[in-house]
């Protein structure tokens, strides 16, 4: 049973989650862009009115809007009010299952980073550089912190450089050996880059289960479009999946672990 100071935490998680969700919206929509997510003020990208503030309340607005700009009535994008639910959800379950320990900071900004990557692979079929690339060198100053003062570093500086080499270089093959044989580019390097940032952040070991969590879910979603009858060509985007792997490794890796080693019948 929760008690009450608990659920008021919980509740201001929560709040906390939508404004970062807000936050993470317009990440999503600039940085492919290569806008600033600093400026200008969040703004109607149809007509360029600028948001009020009833206008800008994370959820609450899309529905009071209906959806819809209120000066030139173009729709709002459903992306808005998910991401802003989603990211809540996903705070509430890190801080539910970290509880408030050292790692619950990076926890969260790993998460909310995977968020907006994910969002964005969707959307565009590309993982910016411009995040990926920061979020692996932000990955090696967190474990490399380590060296100097434990108690916020996932894990040692030494697995997060291996983690880098392992993620990307894993990929690497992957993407070459699929060339080879198909002529076809199957990977972009998006992908890569994302799995080394995984590596970096969680260490190696997280690389090979967040590939196999990856994979298997991937293998089950093209094996579905297949049988749909789906086109072979439907580009279908490999980021969310590795960044839907990384969460999960993130939060429960001894049970990931082991429901792995269960599947190798070991
Ligand atoms: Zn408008």
């Amino acid at each position: 049973m929760m008690s009450i100071g608990e659920g008021v935490v919980y509740m201001l998680i929560a709040l906390l989650g939508l404004l970062i969700g807000s936050f993470l919206n317009v990440v999503v929509h600039r940085v492919p862009r290569h806008e600033s997510i600093l400026y200008p003020a969040s703004h109607c990208p149809q007509c360029g009115h600028g948001l009020r503030p009833w206008e800008n309340i994370p959820v609450l607005s899309w529905i009071w809007l209906r959806g819809r700009c209120h000066d030139c009535g173009s729709p709002i994008v459903w992306r808005y009010p998910v991401l802003e639910l989603l990211t809540a959800v996903l705070s509430v379950v890190v801080v539910w299952r970290l509880g408030f320990s050292g790692t619950l900071l990076p926890a969260l900004a790993l998460t909310w980073i995977l968020l907006a990557l994910t969002m964005i692979d969707l959307e565009t079929h590309l993982l910016p550089d411009r995040i990926t690339k920061p979020g692996i060198l932000f990955g090696l100053l967190l474990n490399g912190s380590a060296l100097f003062w434990p108690g916020v570093a996932l894990t040692s500086p030494a697995d997060a450089l291996l983690g880098v080499f392992l993620g990307y270089g894993s990929l690497w093959v992957l993407a070459v050996a699929y060339y080879r044989m198909s002529g076809r580019d199957g990977m972009g390097g998006g992908d890569l880059k994302l799995l080394g940032m995984v590596g970096a952040w969680l260490g190696w070991q997280a690389v090979f289960l967040t590939l196999f969590i990856a994979a298997l879910g991937g293998g089950m979603v093209a094996v579905t479009y297949l049988l749909r009858g789906k086109g072979r060509d439907y580009a279908m985007p490999f980021g969310p999946y590795l960044a839907l792997g990384a969460w999960l490794m993130l939060l429960w890796p001894q049970a990931i672990l082991s429901g792995y080693l269960h599947l190798l019948g070991t």
